[in-house]
């Protein structure tokens, strides 16, 4: 069994990113800037930001956190939304989901700048990945596609099972396996909570990919002998006796399964940290494209 080591690689990508930047600044252009906005105090929404921003620090980018109160209305935000896109020095932004009830996910995603949009949600950029056109991949995908990647893992005609259809994981993860190219071409089912028989499809699968946030779903009965199990569950599970009061755990009973696998990555340290550098990647490359623009 090969573990997908998300930490290892994510740091190499960072460090790639780093040489970029110090490169750019080498030649007096100006660092890729990064903004965050966050609506409200959600524990684990705080965690992901603060870590992205200090990633930016880590890569050597720019980097603004934009906090709302939970009380913030859609018009609130989507003014905060319009000053984000029309400020030149801002490369790149995200909002970081989920938002409050009072908002609209969809009309906040659909306001933002399509040249800023490195999350990748927006249904431009969703349609020119479907397309096989250049853009921002949403980087969770895209963080599974580098991972596959850089481990030389064969998708040729494998059959792909993709457990969730969310349209920030399973959904373009779906889309992505089955494209003409590498990491791609293989043969994709993409399942849910509706999906009969979700066990014996699962039991026919060379690669697994699986997004559904149930802790323990996957099991080793469930998967085939040599398959590929990309775990991209996170769930903080209550444990009083241990500090933070939490662990985290994935969706993969990865003790039993990766007994099982030819491939497997761990949760934490597998695709979570994959997810921050290609949202990085993707803030570089929208810095290079605004200065090819300007
Ligand atoms: P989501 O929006 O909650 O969607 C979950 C999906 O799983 C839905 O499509 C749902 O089906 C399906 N599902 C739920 N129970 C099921 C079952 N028993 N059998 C089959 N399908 C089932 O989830 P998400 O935002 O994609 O997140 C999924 C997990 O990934 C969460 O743990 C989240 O924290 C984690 N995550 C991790 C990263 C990372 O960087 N590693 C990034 C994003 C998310 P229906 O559509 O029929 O409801």
């Amino acid at each position: 069994m090969e573990l997908l080591d998300g930490k290892k690689v994510s740091n190499d990508i960072k460090d790639e990113i780093a040489m970029a930047v110090s490169d750019m600044k080498a030649r007096g252009e100006k660092a890729p800037h990064l903004a965050a906005v966050i609506v409200g105090n959600d524990g684990a929404s705080l965690t992901y930001v603060g870590s992205k921003v200090r990633s930016c620090e880590r890569v050597g980018f720019e980097s603004t956190l934009l906090r709302l109160p939970a009380t913030t209305s859609e018009v609130e935000l989507l003014k905060e939304i319009k000053k984000l896109n029309e400020n030149p020095e801002i490369d790149g932004f995200i909002v970081q989901l989920p938002l409050p009830k009072q908002i609209d996910t969809q009309s906040v995603l659909m306001a933002i700048d399509p040249d800023k949009d490195v999350d990748g949600f927006h249904p431009m950029n969703f349609g020119k990945m479907a397309l096989d056109m250049s853009t921002f991949i949403p980087a969770t995908p895209f963080g599974i596609l580098e991972l596959l990647e850089r481990y030389k893992v064969d998708t040729k005609g494998k059959h792909t099972v993709v457990i969730g259809r969310s349209h920030i994981v399973g959904r373009p993860m779906s889309i992505l396996m089955g494209r003409k190219g590498w990491p791609g071409n293989s043969t994709v089912t993409l399942t849910h909570s509706h999906t009969k028989n979700i066990t014996q499809i699962i039991s026919q699968a060379d690669i697994v990919i699986s997004a559904l946030g149930v802790p323990n779903f996957l099991k080793a009965e469930m998967v085939k002998e040599g398959a590929v199990v990309i775990d991209v569950g996170i769930t903080r599970v209550a444990d009083d006796s241990l500090e933070k009061g939490y662990y985290i755990t994935g969706d993969v009973d990865f003790e039993n399964v990766s007994k099982k696998a030819s491939h497997i990555t761990p949760v934490p340290g597998g695709v979570g940290p994959m997810t921050i550098a290609m949202l990085l990647k993707n803030t570089l490359l929208a810095r290079e494209r605004h200065r090819a623009k300007n």
